[in-house]
């Protein structure tokens, strides 16, 4: 199983990092199979890390195995989405990538990925334009909306597959919009997409 991951995927998001807002082509990381927190565990804070931040993100799961995939069928290879969050230990980030060395260990350690259960694509009112929000102690602080997404999903499902074969149940975290933040110990994290409340993850 794979875990893919893409970076600034909504521009609002990219700009309040001061990154430039991709054009060409996606940004994809990825994160190993112990990065997944399920079940709405609890997160504990790693003792590496002063400044970790959630990312909220609609997850894909893909459903059918290929490789380079084209655009019109693309839609074909995912059937559900999750509320994810993408932790990013940002001084670790911002250290390596000072250097210009990868980001590994700032986006793919241990229970990096919380994820919530996955609601069909077909149950959704409307695919196209996925609302999505994340919740901090009880307060919004992430809104996004799928419609806003640089790449859209088929895009990324092509633009993955001409490098990785997609396995069916492999996941894709298609990006967060802006807001993301630190946590700390004691904080609640609540996902919700089109108002269902998905993901729940405490921080001790
Ligand atoms: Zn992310």
């Amino acid at each position: 199983m794979k875990i893919f991951c893409i970076g600034r995927n909504y521009a609002d998001h990219a700009k309040e990092l001061n990154n430039p807002v991709p054009t060409t082509e996606p940004l994809i990381f990825m994160k190993p199979p112990t990065a997944l927190l399920i079940s709405n565990r609890p997160f504990y804070h790693p003792d590496y890390s002063n400044n970790i931040h959630y990312e909220g993100e609609i997850v894909l799961r893909i459903c059918k195995n290929g490789r380079s995939v084209q655009p019109e069928f693309a839609s074909r290879y995912y059937d559900a989405v999750a509320f994810g969050i993408d932790f990013t230990a940002r001084d670790i980030q911002d250290r390596l990538k000072a250097k210009g060395q990868p980001w590994e260990i700032a986006k793919g350690f241990d229970r990096s990925a919380p994820l919530s259960k996955f609601v069909p694509l077909a149950d959704l009112k409307n695919p196209e334009a996925i609302d999505f929000q994340l919740m901090k102690n009880g307060e919004v602080v992430q809104h996004g909306n799928t419609k806003d997404l640089i790449f859209s999903f088929d895009t990324l499902i092509c633009h993955i597959s001409r490098y990785f074969t997609l396995h069916t149940g492999d996941y894709v975290f298609t990006g967060t919009p802006a807001g993301v933040g630190p946590i700390q110990i004691g904080d609640t994290l609540d996902g919700y997409i089109e108002g269902q409340h998905l993901l729940q993850c405490k921080i001790k």
